[in-house]
Order: C-alpha cells, then sequence, then structure tokens
C-alpha cells in the first residue's frame, strides 16, 4: 500500500459551535472542474507586457483601489553579524488562525489540487489552504501579508524567477514571517508551448531565482504557469522530487478587479467545492484590498486555514544557481552610482 505522503504536524482547538457551523456549508464536495471554455488564469506571451518593470506604473493604476491594510511591520533584527528580518507578532485573540499545519513528502512528485490531481485529497470539508502566485511585488505583497499577519495565518507563495530578482526585500519578508514558498517558473511562459529543455530551464532557473532571493532553502513546490503542463514536465518534477500544486478555486482575480466581487466569487465556488486549495494573485491592488473581507467572511463562515508545508527543502541545481548569480551580478553592477562607473581621468582646464 502506498504511503500517504502527509502527516499531520499541529492541529489546534476547533469548537464544536464552529464545526456545526461549518458543516452547514458544504451541502456539496464535488471539486471544481477547470474546463476547456474557462478563460485561461493568464494571457501567454512576454512578461513585461503584462507586469512592467519596477517604476513603471499600470495606465489603469489610478483606478484601481488601494489595499486598505498597511504592510505589516516587519523589524530588522541584528543576529551576530548579520541583520535579518524578525517574525511580527499575531496578538489578534479573534484572529482566523491556522486549524492545522500539514507537511508534504514530496518523494516522487506527489501533485495537489483536484481540479488536476486527484490522487491526494487531503484537506477536510471547510478547510482551505490560501495560495498566491506570480509575486512578490511592491505594497501588493506586503499588503497581502499584512492581512494575513492581522488573522495570524499562514500561506503559501509562488513566486516568479523574474520578479524575486527584482523585489528579493519583498520575498525575505514573505520568508520572514513564516510562509511556505515554491516557486513559479522564471518568467510566467505557457510551457506546454516550449521544447522540454525550453521549459525545463524556465523551471529550474525559477527555482534557483527564488530559492537564491529568499536567502533560504525554498519548499520543493512548483505550480505551472496558467496551470499549463505536460506528461513530460509533470515526469520531470517526478524525478526532481517537487510537488506540483493545482487548484480547486480560481479566485479569477485577473479579471475580477473589485474586490467585493472577486469576495463574492470566491464564498460561492467555495460554497459548492466546500473546501479547496484557492488560487489568488499577490501583484494585484485588487486582490490585496479584498483580501481582509475575504479573510473575515471565511471566518463567519466557519472554514479552516490549513497551513502546508513541504517535509524537505528544494535542492536546487548548480548550474542554473551560477546562472542566476551571473544574472545578478549584472544587475548589480548595472545599479552602481555613476562615479564608480565613469571617472573624469583627464580635463582640459
Ligand atoms: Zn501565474
Amino acid at each position: 500500500m502506498r504511503k500517504l505522503p502527509i502527516v499531520i504536524v499541529a492541529t489546534s482547538v476547533v469548537t464544536v459551535v464552529v464545526a456545526v457551523a461549518a458543516a452547514t456549508h458544504f451541502l456539496s464536495t464535488t471539486p471544481l472542474k477547470l474546463d476547456a471554455s474557462a478563460p485561461p488564469e493568464l494571457t501567454t506571451g512576454a512578461i513585461e507586457a503584462r507586469w512592467p518593470k519596477p517604476g513603471i506604473e499600470r495606465p489603469t493604476a489610478a483606478a484601481e483601489p488601494m489595499p486598505s491594510v498597511q504592510p505589516a511591520e516587519t523589524t530588522l533584527q541584528v543576529t551576530g553579524n548579520r541583520p535579518v528580518l524578525a517574525k511580527p507578532a499575531c496578538n489578534n485573540p479573534n484572529a482566523l488562525g491556522i486549524s492545522r499545519t500539514v507537511q508534504i513528502d514530496t518523494t516522487g512528485g506527489p501533485g495537489f489540487g483536484m481540479s488536476q490531481y486527484r490522487e491526494y485529497d487531503f484537506l477536510q470539508p471547510g478547510e482551505v489552504v490560501l495560495t498566491f502566485d506570480d509575486g512578490p511585488w511592491p505594497v501588493t505583497t506586503p499588503a497581502i501579508l499584512a492581512a494575513l499577519n492581522a488573522e495570524c495565518l499562514k500561506a503559501t507563495f509562488f513566486p516568479i524567477g523574474k520578479h524575486a530578482i527584482w523585489h528579493p526585500e519583498i520575498l525575505k519578508q514573505v520568508v520572514a514571517q513564516g510562509h511556505t514558498v515554491g516557486s513559479h517558473t522564471w518568467s510566467h511562459q505557457n510551457l506546454a508551448h516550449k521544447t522540454q529543455q525550453e521549459a525545463k530551464d524556465e523551471i529550474e532557473k525559477g527555482m534557483s531565482a527564488v530559492a537564491m532571493m529568499a536567502g533560504s532553502p525554498i519548499a520543493p513546490f512548483f505550480r505551472f504557469p496558467q496551470l499549463r503542463q505536460t506528461a513530460e514536465l509533470k515526469a520531470y518534477l517526478r524525478e526532481r522530487n517537487v510537488s506540483a500544486f493545482s487548484i480547486d478555486i480560481d479566485s479569477e482575480d485577473f479579471k475580477i478587479r473589485k474586490p467585493d466581487a472577486l469576495v463574492a466569487s470566491v464564498m460561492t465556488k467555495l460554497k459548492k467545492t466546500g473546501k479547496g486549495i484557492i488560487l489568488m494573485h499577490d501583484l494585484h491592488k485588487w486582490t490585496a484590498a479584498a483580501l481582509p473581507d475575504l479573510l473575515t467572511q471565511l471566518k463567519e463562515g466557519g472554514y479552516k486555514v490549513v497551513h502546508v508545508q513541504a517535509k524537505d527543502t528544494l535542492a536546487t541545481l548548480p548550474d542554473y544557481d551560477a546562472a542566476i548569480a551571473a544574472a545578478k551580478a549584472v544587475k548589480t553592477s548595472s545599479t552602481r552610482p555613476i562615479s564608480n562607473v565613469v571617472q573624469n581621468v583627464e580635463q582640459r582646464r
């Protein structure tokens, strides 16, 4: 018999009242199916077209709602001679909190998320896993961290390698707050349209970049951009002992841009599935703005949040680590002060 690779690490007390209230919401436990007519998670194309480089605001930015939560105060502490980010305390006695933490043994690359992988249905009725893709991103990722911290919650983040290179300090905040960090490729290409080698490069560069910028080992968890996978790539992840994470509930926050509508949509879908891994994106302002209300509604609905951890850390590949280190060095050199780069060696008087 195959051993279920999930071990319950901790379970907090959940009152009977909450359990009974929650049970009334789960009339159906049929998982959401991704159907071919459903819009894709994201359009394929150059990442720069969808996500402008830092410092360049999107034209519609002014019309977007701002997150209502200020970034959590993540403070610097000095340990030895190295400053490290300190985890902010969560002192909310009425917080939603984590109901249990599960630890996943990724040996052999088991997949999770019932829309694509049905081997391991580890969530109980009423349980959800919060996942955020495509960060780290200024303002929105810190706002999401603050909203999670206000409710003493832990989530799983699937950052993009390029974004990690651009915003390592934000990624380090995600790590410092105790969230699980996986990866989501180097530049968010649709891997189903790539050669096997190109796709492997995208996966491995993303893993190396996120791990290097996080400053500490990450989880062997991976999410395919747009959830587009191939049998060959799934086999590759199995070889690498990396778990692919699909979803149960798509927030569709790539197109639902009003926080109220976004919350209503997620709650409606959740009532149908009864539980599941929820897909959101931490680079959208409307998602950051919606999260406090979504967490309140989850609490009022009696839902329980499960924190997913990995038993082992990801083993990145040295060649890709070297390539990322070189890319990082180029980036660093391009930001040297001009006086370090261009010097007057002779001037006519
Ligand atoms: Zn994505």
